[in-house]
């Protein structure tokens, strides 16, 4: 089959369809042109930060965690392969997870992977496909389904065909990442080393701890400085959850002292108190020579990041190892897009005589773990549409399945990409007051349910690997 975009979940979608016996024809435009924010040729390149996000058990992003290990996603093993200290977080160091996964990819004797931008998918399944020389023409590769994994940067010309096939419903907006800034220009003398609360292991994050009168010089200039994009981020079209950092502070002085510069769980080890306001830097490689500002995506032009930012205490003399940057953020309106199983509910009357499935953000999912899991799922929806036989539906109760059901419940309107969360899970049938205990609660009720979708997967038929070595031939 085919496969468009060697991201996170194309890359695992890939994986899991060959080792489970199925030949893979893999399509990666990089080198031949690349993204905004993309720096390598790598498969499953993370693009912003390098955290996959919380493990604990009881959280939905824990949970999700668990689905991947129980389910064998190839790219979660790489991920606990490549890590670095994030308290309770799982954080990776990028360049070895990226080098891990496109290893894997390469040495796969049922994957090849093509390197060149894929304009359109054709009705046999084959793609129009350019490798730079010249005009995009058939690749001469029909397939029996095809996967588009491009992610939320792909590339214009097929995002123009797609959105002709689920009608006006393919968006592009913006969303925005935050700056690096080089460990060895950083004054150790006023940041302190501490986890919040102390409760997440110990000193894993950098806090820049800023005083009344600092934090309000600070604000003044962040609202005030140029930004690439003259917008209004307030519309609804922009992408909710990742707000720049100077949005959130065009909301009120306070706005960021109760978001991403919030001092709860600090102390300054220099005066004993909670600072007024604080800035976490996380490592961004295991040996920690960068960190990334967290929660300081931005939309400063690149003088104003250095300016404004180096006001930051402790950051006076930062070294910015990347700055900032805005992106488009390409994505279908799932709800009326896909079905069930993630297939393009327009394809047939399109006139394609092969099942399109979507998967990752471009499917309307949002996060690198969720990009993962979307990927492997997937995985078993084209291995069940190959091998005739039915996959047990995915359960409301797991963290992905209750994503992926909203997501694709027509009934949802005015969809955004979303992460897992407690939100959006079945209620539990006694009310839990505690919050700890409601998400334990959650967390083991989910457990339960993915034990025995598992079961009733293994049972269907449906050729799947589980993360061993390969179960069928195509
Ligand atoms: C700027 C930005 C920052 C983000 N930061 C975070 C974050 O910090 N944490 C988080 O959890 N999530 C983040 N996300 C959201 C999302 O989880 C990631 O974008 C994630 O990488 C999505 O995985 P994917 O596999 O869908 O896409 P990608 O990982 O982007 O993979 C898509 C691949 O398809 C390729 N491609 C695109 N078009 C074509 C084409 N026509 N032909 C061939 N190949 C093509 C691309 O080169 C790319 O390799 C961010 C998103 C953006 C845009």
């Amino acid at each position: 089959m085919n496969i468009i975009g060697a991201g996170l979940a194309g890359s695992e979608a890939a994986l899991q369809l060959a080792d489970a016996g199925f030949r893979v024809t893999l399509f990666e435009m990089r080198p031949v042109c690349s993204t905004e924010v993309h720096h390598s040729d790598c498969c499953a390149e993370l693009v912003c930060s390098n955290s996959l996000k919380s493990t604990k058990e009881a959280s939905a992003a824990g949970m999700l965690k668990h689905e991947l290990s129980a389910l064998g996603s190839v790219l979660y093993r790489c991920a606990l392969d490549c890590r670095v200290p994030a308290g309770g977080a799982l954080a990776v160091d990028r360049t070895s997870f990226a080098e891990r996964v496109t290893g894997l990819v390469e040495a796969h004797p049922r994957i090849a992977l093509v390197r060149g931008r894929v304009d359109g998918v054709l009705e046999d399944g084959d793609v129009l496909f350019s490798d730079g020389a010249g005009k995009a023409r058939p690749a001469g590769l029909p397939a029996k389904a095809v996967v588009i994994a491009t992610g939320p940067l792909t590339a214009s010309a097929l995002s123009e065909g797609l959105a002709r096939l689920v009608g006006s419903q393919s968006l592009a907006f913006f969303d925005a990442a935050a700056p690096i800034v080089m460990a060895d220009s950083l004054d150790e003398s006023i940041l302190f080393r501490q986890s919040r609360y102390e409760e997440e292991g110990l000193g894993d994050y950098l806090n820049a701890p800023f005083s009344k009168d600092e934090y309000e010089r600070f604000i003044g200039e962040l609202v005030a400085a140029d930004r690439v994009i003259r917008r209004d981020f307030e519309t609804k079209d922009l992408f909710q959850a990742c707000q720049p950092i100077e949005e959130i502070a065009r909301k009120g002085v306070d706005a960021p002292r109760f978001g991403p510069l919030k001092p709860v769980g600090l102390v300054d080890p220099r005066t004993g108190h909670r600072p007024w306001a604080a800035l976490q830097l996380r490592a961004e490689n295991r040996e920690a020579t960068s960190y990334n500002l967290v929660g300081f995506q931005t939309n400063l032009t690149f003088p104003e990041q250095k300016r404004v930012f180096r006001m930051i205490p402790g950051l006076e003399h930062a070294e910015f190892a990347r700055y900032g940057v805005m992106h488009r953020n390409t994505f279908v309106d799932a709800p009326r897009a896909l079905d069930a199983r993630g297939r393009f509910v327009r394809s047939r009357e399109s006139g394609y005589a092969v099942p399109l499935f979507a998967a990752g953000q471009v499917s309307g999912t949002e996060g690198y773990c969720e990009a993962i899991r979307s990927g492997l799922q997937a995985a078993i929806g084209v291995a069940a549409e190959l091998s005739g036989a039915t996959p047990p539906a995915l359960p409301r109760q797991t963290a992905y399945g209750a994503l992926w059901s909203y997501a694709t419940d027509p009934q949802t309107t005015g969809y955004q990409p979303m992460h897992v969360n407690f939100g959006i899970m079945p209620p539990l049938p006694v009310r839990v007051k505690n919050k700890g205990e409601r998400y334990a609660a959650y967390a083991q009720r989910g457990a339960r349910a993915l034990d025995a979708y598992i079961e009733a997967l293994k049972a269907s038929g449906v050729p799947f690997a589980f993360g061993g070595a390969a179960a069928a031939g195509e």
